[in-house]
């Protein structure tokens, strides 16, 4: 691949790992097509920090093999994204959370979010369009309102129409987070040019353990600039009731994190507010 006169020495465990990730994505796609039962939708609630009141649930993808037994999206997101199997996993999701929400009583004095992780090919990908945007009339129908997942990095390489493509989802009333705030090129500039709803802070600055609680200051200033621009702010990663308290005293919004509740399968009781003293 790296054209003539050149060759490249591979090592036993290099080729022993590409024949894994080969059987992997071989499985993946047999599994997509031929068994969609094997894989499901995990939902974690969003809560708001103040008044413990859940907001929305954000979607995970979750795959159980009977080959390779439960596989993390760390393992098969990265696959379905490189074998063009992503849409046809977004497919299968979209699916199941069509009957879930079809299914749900909503609630009564909101509309709940739900969340959904989008793919960095996906942004620009037509025939992905066309099901996100049927999905969402779905959704709307149901009492839902859809939520996408993209992340910074996501923003800066998918530039070309980017704006218009965006803008055009939100007046179909689907709202834009962006994902994993501050692990990427955290080019603020982009922020108010961009149609954003909703910063969602990496679980990194959080669960930071240092001393100095620098990482405090850097999600204030965050949450200062989001504010400025009318941008709603969750943190990832809540874990213990120490940082619960730390998110009530910086002001956060939203916060969502094993602490507060695992991602789940569907129930009908899944927006219930936090029990207090649950953390
Ligand atoms: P993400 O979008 O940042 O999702 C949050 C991840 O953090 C989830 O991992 C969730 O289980 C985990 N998490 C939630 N609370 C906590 C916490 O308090 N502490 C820690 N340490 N982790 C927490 P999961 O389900 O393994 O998903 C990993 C990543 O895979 C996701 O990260 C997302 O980037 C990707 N992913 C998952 N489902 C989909 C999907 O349907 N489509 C796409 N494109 N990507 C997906
Ligand atoms: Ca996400
Ligand atoms: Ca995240
Ligand atoms: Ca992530």
């Amino acid at each position: 691949q790296q054209g003539r006169a050149q060759f490249q020495l591979f090592d036993r465990q290099q080729s022993i790992e590409v024949e894994q990730s080969q059987r992997l994505a071989e499985s993946l796609r047999r599994e997509l097509k031929q068994c969609p039962e094997h894989f499901s939708t995990a939902y974690q609630p969003l809560y708001s920090v103040q008044s413990g009141e859940c907001v929305g649930l954000e979607v995970l993808a979750r795959w159980k093999s009977p080959v390779h037994g439960v596989v993390p999206p760390s393992a098969f997101i990265p696959l379905a994204e490189s074998r063009g199997l992503i849409n046809a996993l977004t497919a299968r999701q979209f699916e199941i959370i069509r009957q879930d929400l079809a299914n749900s009583k909503g609630h009564k004095l909101f509309i709940p979010i739900i969340a959904v992780n989008v793919a960095a090919q996906q942004i620009s990908d037509p025939v992905f369009e066309r099901m996100l945007l049927d999905f969402a009339r779905d959704v709307r129908t149901s009492g839902w309102q859809l939520e996408v997942e993209l992340t910074e990095s996501q923003l800066m390489t998918q530039i070309d129409g980017l704006h218009e493509r965006l803008q055009n989802w939100r007046r179909r009333g689907i709202r834009i987070a962006i994902d994993d705030f501050g692990t990427g090129y955290s080019c603020l500039a982009y922020l108010h040019s961009l149609p954003v709803d909703k910063l969602k802070i990496d679980r990194q600055f959080l669960q930071a353990q240092t001393e100095s609680r620098k990482e405090d200051q850097i999600m204030y200033a965050i949450m200062s600039m989001a504010n400025a621009l009318g941008i709603e702010v969750l943190a990832e990663g809540v874990e213990t009731a120490e940082q619960l308290t730390r998110l009530k005293q910086l002001g956060c919004a939203i916060g969502q994190g094993f602490g507060l509740a695992p991602p789940q399968p569907w129930r009908n009781d899944l927006l219930a507010p936090l029990m207090p003293g649950s953390v």
